[in-house]
């Protein structure tokens, strides 16, 4: 269905000669909009498994032992407890506090591994370097590839990079959700009804969240905001924000591009900068003290993810001038 859109999509984006995130600047004043805008990413209805799982690592029912998981990120954590429930114990390979952009496992992490029944990949960029090691750690371990169903939007002006930050919109987290579950239920198919009353349990939670975001949301007088590390197009897209970033390609900006930025956000009525803890927030600061405002932080990292979503969604409502 949603492939009827992405040819018309492409070709008005084309046709106007503007990048695909240009196209999501909303009109100011305007609500929310009760759906998302057509050129925010879309997905398939139901994410197609790519991963191929042996009858044989079906868990037998007798095994009282958890089912071993391990994730990339932490909101993925939340995500798989959320559909493996008391079945499951996840494990991290980004450490609280370090970047998924640049993060080296540990020996002990890659170790760790050959207890794992299942890998949960998201497209971070360590993974890119370190995926075919985390595989060879453990040959009988199944690679669940959770960015499946998703099409992701270019990050920034470099359209090679594609924007990996898929985790921080409830409705791609509900695509996510149904990936893992596929995973878990062939995997572990003695709870498949356990979980599948999760995900559907899980799905209801991601409905209400995106409606209270909108809800919150609506109404902002100014729907630009700038941050540091561009983590939040896919939200800003989902609920019609612009998003102006500080970073320029994964580094610092200059001192000229930084004085472009201190006007822009002059010109903009911008009057809070948002940074988050993984990254350095000196930029942010330099930018705030300029045009007399404030740095917030946010984070995209966060383990209890749902509140986490609901404080960034109000830290967007609340900021003043905004
Ligand atoms: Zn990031």
């Amino acid at each position: 269905m949603s492939k009827h859109l992405r040819p018309l999509t492409l070709f008005v984006v084309s046709i106007l000669g503007i990048v695909l995130l240009a196209a999501c600047t909303p009109t100011e004043r305007l609500p929310v909009p009760t759906s998302p805008p057509t050129d925010c990413p879309v997905f398939e209805q139901i994410a197609l498994p790519t991963f191929t799982v042996e009858l044989s690592q079906c868990v037998e029912p007798a095994s009282s032992q958890k089912l071993q998981v391990t994730v990339s990120i932490l909101p993925q954590k939340y995500f798989v407890e959320g559909i493996g429930g008391e079945y499951v114990d996840v494990n991290v390979m980004v450490l609280p506090g370090e970047s998924p952009a640049t993060y080296e496992p540990k020996p002990s992490q890659l170790k760790a591994l050959s207890q794992a029944a299942a890998y949960f990949s998201i497209g971070v960029p360590f993974e890119d370097a370190w995926m075919d090691r985390i595989a060879a750690a453990n040959p009988g371990m199944v690679i669940v590839d959770t960015t499946v169903g998703i099409e992701r939007m270019p990050m920034g002006s470099g359209e090679e990079n594609l924007d990996p930050h898929i985790w921080l919109s409830p409705r791609l987290v509900k695509v996510q959700a149904r990936t893992i579950y596929d995973a878990l239920a062939q995997i572990d198919c003695a709870h498949q009804p356990e979980y599948q009353a999760n995900l559907e349990r899980f799905t209801a939670d991601m409905d209400r969240l995106d409606t209270d975001i909108r809800n919150m949301l609506d109404g902002m007088p100014n729907r630009k905001f700038m941050v540091f590390h561009p983590s939040w197009s896919y939200f800003a897209c989902e609920y019609g924000l612009e998003m102006i970033p500080i970073e320029v390609g994964g580094q610092e900006p200059s001192a000229a591009e930084l004085a472009d930025l201190v006007t822009r956000a002059r010109n903009e009525g911008i009057t809070v900068v948002l940074a988050q803890p993984e990254f350095s927030i000196r930029a942010a600061e330099t930018i705030a003290q300029e045009i007399g405002g404030k740095v917030l932080l946010i984070s995209p990292l966060a383990s209890d993810w749902l509140n986490n979503m609901r404080s960034v969604a109000k830290t967007f409502a609340n900021t003043p001038g905004q």
